[in-house]
């Protein structure tokens, strides 16, 4: 095979960008736009030894999983990469990928994934799931601000204000803002010379309280502080936009609006958030609640416990509401605690799936890398009058050593009943994964956002003396290729 040779070829399975992956001639192919279930012809455009990629020319057979997308625009928007494929063989292919990933890195039989594997938790509606959006503004040809999403892999933003991922007000308020825009002549910031004044509209809302927050990240110099004035006017929430009032007025009519406030980034960057936020309107925060399930009943029904969570802009929250629920209720139920338990939540955020834990066990300790976070734990502590959680601020992989070389042997968290960790992708650092192992907790649940690091993990876990009790997918993001796993892992009675 060589460049531009075209050939029939069968996809067989998704990479991680969604792309399409079939074999020929004993070569991995990647090709963009082919699903699962398609026989296409393809065009090869780039051959490596034992993989290439190449375009897809023609379908010639469609998938029997292909459907007709709600977004007319998802092929080109690089937000989704399979609403193309039915929901059904999206939850098949995500729960594959964790089973591949076990076997392959992980090294376990596949009838030992088989056996502990439970089916993956799918949505029950996969659209409009999202409590946040990110739209960045800009300008069309015209000289008209435009809000959408950047087309995949690159910065030119494709107009579009509904997305059917993301929340039906989100709609509604980008028309307000850009109406705004249009009618005072505010100038969407520009990436290539720097000028400009908004940059990106941000959105949150609680779906159980129905509150909204907008925050407009605004290319601002700001004010000098250091004079009195403009502490004064910032104080006064006046100044950030010119005819800042117009804005307020399109926006404040939106039901279940909170809080607006804009946030300065000046850089020129791709990190879409500055690190200051000023509300210019109602509320700093919003609130959403999230409530414990029942995941060992049909429709995993509430259980009647519940926790209230702030959002301001800047914090972190799962996206996906609902099924993170069922996420956290199905690792509270792994954690099997009856009251009288010691845990660590390693990677705990602000503090969610540690507060969850605390109400169910003695004591709970959270670690965390990022302060603000720890702040707002502390808060959502408070909030939920828990007294039994305390937090910790920096990396497990040094708080958790340091607490075993430095804590007398007396205490209890020097061997936990249980450590949960919720990594970000790249998994546990090996200082981490070694302390847990020395720490020996009866159990340890690990909840993971990639299924490659996790098996890697859990080898090392398994080498150390653990023992794989449960698996199960939990689909927090239908439309794309990403999945959520949960693993329960016990002690082995008898040490290796
Ligand atoms: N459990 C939380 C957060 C999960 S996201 C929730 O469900 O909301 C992973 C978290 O790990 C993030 O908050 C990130 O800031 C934090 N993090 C990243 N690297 C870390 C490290 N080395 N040590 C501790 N926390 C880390």
């Amino acid at each position: 095979m060589k460049k531009n040779d075209e050939f029939e070829i069968d996809i067989t399975d998704i990479g991680n960008e969604g792309e399409g992956i079939g074999k020929h001639e004993g070569m991995t192919l990647f090709v963009k736009g082919g699903l699962p279930g398609d026989r296409i012809l393809a065009g090869a455009t780039k051959l490596k030894k034992t993989y290439g990629y190449a375009r897809l020319v023609k379908v010639l057979t469609p998938s029997p999983f292909r459907v007709t997308p709600l977004c007319p625009i998802s092929e080109k928007c690089g937000g989704c990469q399979i609403q193309s494929l039915s929901y059904e063989k999206q939850l098949e292919l995500k729960e594959r990928k964790i089973t591949e990933n076990l076997i392959r890195i992980g090294g376990f039989s596949p009838e030992f994934v088989k056996e502990h594997m439970d089916p993956i938790v799918g949505m029950e509606i996969p659209f409009h799931y999202r409590n946040k959006a990110q739209y960045p503004i800009g300008t069309d040809k015209n000289g008209q601000p435009i809000a959408g999403f950047y087309a995949g892999r690159t910065h030119s933003i494709i107009p579009n204000t509904r997305c059917y991922l993301g929340a039906e007000e989100n709609e509604e308020i980008l028309n307000a803002v850009l109406s705004y825009m249009k009618e005072n002549n505010i100038p969407a910031y520009d990436e290539t010379t720097g000028k400009g004044l908004i940059r990106h509209v941000l959105i949150r809302k609680g779906f159980t309280t129905g509150e909204l927050m907008v925050c407009l990240v605004i290319n601002h110099k700001g004010y000098n502080v250091k004079s009195n004035t403009d502490v004064e006017i910032r104080k006064s929430k006046q100044k950030w936009l010119p005819d800042q009032k117009k804005l307020i007025e399109g926006l404040e009519k939106i039901g279940g609006m909170k809080s607006i406030s804009v946030n300065i980034n000046t850089e020129n960057t791709n990190v879409i958030l500055g690190k200051d936020t000023y509300t210019i309107w109602g509320e700093p925060a919003i609130s959403d609640i999230i409530h414990v399930r029942d995941m060992q009943r049909d429709g995993y029904p509430f259980t009647g416990d519940a926790l209230t969570f702030n959002i301001s802009p800047l914090s972190f929250y799962q996206v996906n509401p609902l099924q993170t629920e069922k996420l956290y209720s199905l690792a509270l139920e792994y954690a099997g605690l009856m009251g009288k338990e010691s845990v660590w939540d390693l990677y705990c955020g602000i503090g969610t799936i540690s507060l969850f834990m605390a109400r169910k066990a003695k004591q709970v300790y959270g670690v965390e890398i990022v302060p603000q976070a720890i702040d707002d734990a502390r808060e959502n502590a408070k909030r939920n009058g828990i007294t039994n959680a305390e937090f910790f601020v920096g990396k497990a992989e040094e708080v958790l050593p340091e607490f075993y070389e430095k804590t007398n042997s007396a205490s209890d968290m020097l061997h936990p009943d249980v450590i949960v960790v919720d990594p970000p992708r790249k998994g546990c650092d090996e200082a981490c994964l070694s302390t847990m192992l020395k720490m020996q907790p009866d159990r340890i649940v690990y909840v993971s956002c990639d299924s490659a690091t996790l098996a890697r993990d859990l080898k090392t876990l398994c080498e150390g003396g653990y023992q794989i009790k449960k698996i199960r997918g939990v689909d927090q993001f239908g439309h794309t290729v990403h999945v959520e796993t949960v693993c329960l892992l016990s002690k082995l009675s008898v040490r290796l």
